[in-house]
């Protein structure tokens, strides 16, 4: 079982998009949702891993553009966020990801940011440690207080050139004149087509490149630094949850069945089961902001 994760997650740096994969059963048992159990696992951990995806952005109003009834335009994420797309419609990928941006920083961390930030400053005092790895690409985790976050897909308040490949923090709004007032995400509205050399370029001097958003596309591999961390923090941890993530994007989807065949235990947090529920030693059904404050909150054990 053990072999069979790593051979996933070796292959799978690729950001890729999958349906249901299910692998072989762990335990036939199906995952509680004990409460009082799981309460007993937390006050005993001292390294706790937090794997949250869209879900989480999803109850501070972020859109993921996954589903068919969240489209921007005509298309979906996945239709945009590639490589392909950008080298051929720099343009509109801009516009989708203008909108985006501007779309992030009118938004306020949600309950569950707020929870996880906070244990995170609570635990920090008892010499116990919490990281989050996320696959959203806001700012949200950040904004709501959390300081060890390893962002594994990105950033969208970062840029990165493609000619000399300079990141930088870009919180600018809008980010370039040529795209004030563009990004409608209508289905009747056209693309802007704005020319290439009035999209946002480099500030580097002589460079004046493309940029493109910091954010890894469909299809591209993760940044080897980030995933070497989160490997780390996958070894150590002695208590993970995944949270509002459909566990559907690899590899990120991998994170928590590669923690539990460790034996360590896994709660899930989500609206729904999961094509990984199975894997997992808890699954707690809900938004997260309703289920995650009761779980992370001050045990009576903790000392200070
Ligand atoms: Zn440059």
């Amino acid at each position: 079982m053990l072999l069979q994760n790593r051979a996933v997650f070796t292959l799978g740096l690729r950001m890729c998009s999958t349906h249901v994969t299910k692998g072989p059963l762990i335990d036939t048992a199906r995952p509680s949702s004990d409460m009082s159990e799981f309460r007993k696992a937390f006050a005993q951990a001292k390294h706790i891993a937090i794997i949250t995806g869209a879900g989480v952005s999803a109850e501070s109003g972020v859109p993921t553009f996954r589903g068919e009834n969240e489209k921007w335009r005509k298309w979906q994420s996945q239709d945009l966020a590639t490589p392909e797309a950008f080298s051929r419609y720099p343009s509109r990928v801009w516009e989708f990801y203008h909108y985006r941006r501007e779309l992030v920083l009118n938004k306020k961390p949600s309950a569950a940011h707020l929870a996880i930030a906070e244990c995170e400053a609570r635990l920090k005092k008892q010499g116990r440690s919490v990281v989050v790895i996320t696959q959203c690409i806001d700012d949200l985790h950040r904004q709501a207080g959390s300081k060890h976050v390893l962002k594994i897909h990105g950033n969208l308040m970062e840029t990165r050139c493609v000619s000399c490949g300079e990141v930088t923090v870009n919180r600018r709004s809008p980010i370039c004149t040529a795209l004030k007032g563009k990004g409608a995400p209508g289905p009747d509205v056209a693309d802007a087509e704005i020319s290439v050399d009035k999209l946002p370029r480099c500030d580097e001097r002589d460079c004046h490149g493309l940029l493109r958003p910091n954010v890894v596309f469909f299809g591209e591999t993760l940044d080897s630094h980030i995933l070497t961390n989160v490997e780390k923090e996958m070894e150590i941890c002695d208590l993970c949850l995944v949270v509002g993530t459909s566990s559907i994007v690899y590899p990120a989807a991998m994170f928590g069945p590669r923690v539990a065949s460790r034996g360590v235990p896994v709660a899930e947090f989500n609206t729904n089961t999961t094509p990984k529920t199975e894997y997992f030693t808890y699954h707690f059904q809900g938004p997260c902001g309703t289920t995650l404050p009761a779980a992370l909150a001050q045990h009576e054990s903790e000392v200070f």
